[in-house]
């Protein structure tokens, strides 16, 4: 029956010489299209042989199709107006520091050479300097990520002894990753103390033992508890392990390097604070409000950053000269004050009026409407506290609308609230405007032909 069918199906290398098809060829290889060529044609006949219509005329756009899905890293314009999106690869970086990862990316780097010397020095050295000075830290290692830090930190700190720590701060991060769980892979024991609401100082006094390694306190992050609640202050628990001599080790999560509470985010700790009220070592993410690379940062006390740093695990997770070069060129901007070319900051600092007539320019270009609108930080920053914004709305469907953006080139995030598909301008970087107004008025195309 579906024999003639069967034969009529085009062979591989004729299809491969599609001009649409030669042309992905010519970008990501003739293997990798054959594959995807095979597989177009092998549903095709499975589809012929259960007797189901096949349009031949379909194998070429399949193909272009699948082509266009896989799975592969691309820039994307981030409008839904969270700046620090971690599906989205958190914080951009700053030019100086995108000039930085090239230059090192390009040729070879001095990483663990001391250049005056000659003599063999230690990768961290290149960041070491500016993060004690920034932080008034003693010393600072950097790792790859701050889940990498608190690992790194509990093991060598604390491994085979007891981590108290209060219950209401035993948080999952976000993507399935909870602190016990990064305990447990610690070689640590979680000593919980506290209820989910209340913890007081005398719960983790209480915990006290000839086990106990070390206080710890976790930022809450992305969540927060209201109403009867208690946590003691970090001075308490400092005074307490001063007491007891047990180091205290404060995972803030987010490194504010800058007083966030200008923008009207008043909960995010300063990770100097946190040293200088006499936290023994602060661990925060460098790609969250910093606004660097991804990377862990563990500063504090020289004699624990040494154990932490001669720690074996620390050679498992130690960053690469790309993120080493980013995150120097981003310390330098802040030590030099020019913290305002630190994209995650420059976009907050945009004014409303800047953000109105930028909207009111686009929305008049894709038959969109302006208004005014909140949004989120992200990255488990201040969760309950809104930022101002401006916003398009596009008429639509607003799902089919926000697919459309996502598969278009450059693909676009949008934010859909309501029902309504929204453009959210704060998270729009300034090289990009152009850009997303062609998108968007090529997603709208297909609607008016
Ligand atoms: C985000 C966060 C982490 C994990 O940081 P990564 O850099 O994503 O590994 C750890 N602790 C807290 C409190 C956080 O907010």
């Amino acid at each position: 029956m579906a024999d003639a069918d069967l034969r009529r199906l085009p062979a591989v290398h004729l299809l491969l010489a599609d001009a649409a098809l030669a042309s992905a060829i010519t970008r990501i290889g003739q293997p990798a299209v054959a594959e995807v060529v095979r597989g177009v044609l092998d549903d095709a006949r499975t589809a012929l042989r259960a007797g189901t219509p096949f349009d031949l005329a379909t194998i070429v756009p399949q193909c272009l199709a699948r082509l266009a899905a896989r799975h592969r890293l691309r820039t994307v314009i981030n409008a839904t107006g969270v700046l620090i999106h971690t599906n989205l690869g958190r914080a951009p970086l700053a030019d100086e520091a995108v000039r930085a990862v090239t230059e090192a990316a390009r040729g070879y780097v001095n990483l663990e050479l001391d250049l005056t010397t000659g003599k063999r020095s230690h990768r961290n050295d290149a960041v070491k300097d500016d993060i004690c000075a920034l932080l008034g830290a003693e010393s600072a290692v950097v790792v790859n990520n701050c889940a990498a830090a608190t690992v790194l930190t509990l093991r060598a700190l604390a491994a085979g002894r007891e981590v108290i720590v209060a219950r209401g701060e035993l948080v999952e991060i976000g993507g399935g990753f909870r602190i016990p769980d990064i305990m447990a892979a610690s070689g640590a024991t979680l000593r919980e103390v506290g209820t989910t609401n209340i913890t007081r100082i005398a719960d983790y006094e209480k915990a006290i033992g000839a086990q106990s390694a070390l206080l710890l306190r976790v930022h809450q992050s992305n969540f927060r508890i209201r109403g009867f609640t208690a946590s003691p202050a970090l001075a308490d628990l400092i005074a307490l392990g001063r007491r007891e001599g047990l180091p205290v080790i404060d995972d803030i999560g987010s490194g504010a390097l800058v007083d966030y509470s200008q923008w009207g985010m008043t909960d995010e700790p300063l990770a100097a604070a946190s040293l200088a009220a006499g936290a023994d070592v602060v661990l925060f993410s460098a790609d969250k409000l910093l606004g660097g690379p991804q990377a862990g940062i563990i500063a504090g006390k020289k004699s624990l950053i040494d154990r932490i740093a001669r720690d074996p695990f620390y050679r498992a997770t130690r960053p690469c000269k790309l993120t080493l070069a980013a995150l120097a060129a981003t310390l330098t901007l802040y030590r030099r004050g020019d913290w305002r070319q630190i994209s995650v900051l420059q976009l907050l600092d945009q004014s409303m009026d800047d953000l109105r007539q930028r909207a009111q320019e686009l929305a008049s270009a894709v038959g969109g409407v302006a208004r005014d609108d909140t949004t989120f930080v992200g990255g488990g920053s201040c969760p309950d506290e809104s930022i101002p914004t401006v916003v398009v709305t596009i008429p639509g469907p607003a799902e089919e609308l926000a697919a459309r953006l996502r598969n278009g080139d450059p693909p676009v995030m949008a934010r859909i609230h309501n029902g309504e598909l929204l453009l959210d301008l704060r998270s729009v970087l300034p090289h990009e405007w152009d850009e997303l107004k062609k998108a968007v008025n090529a997603m709208q195309e297909p609607r008016t032909k």
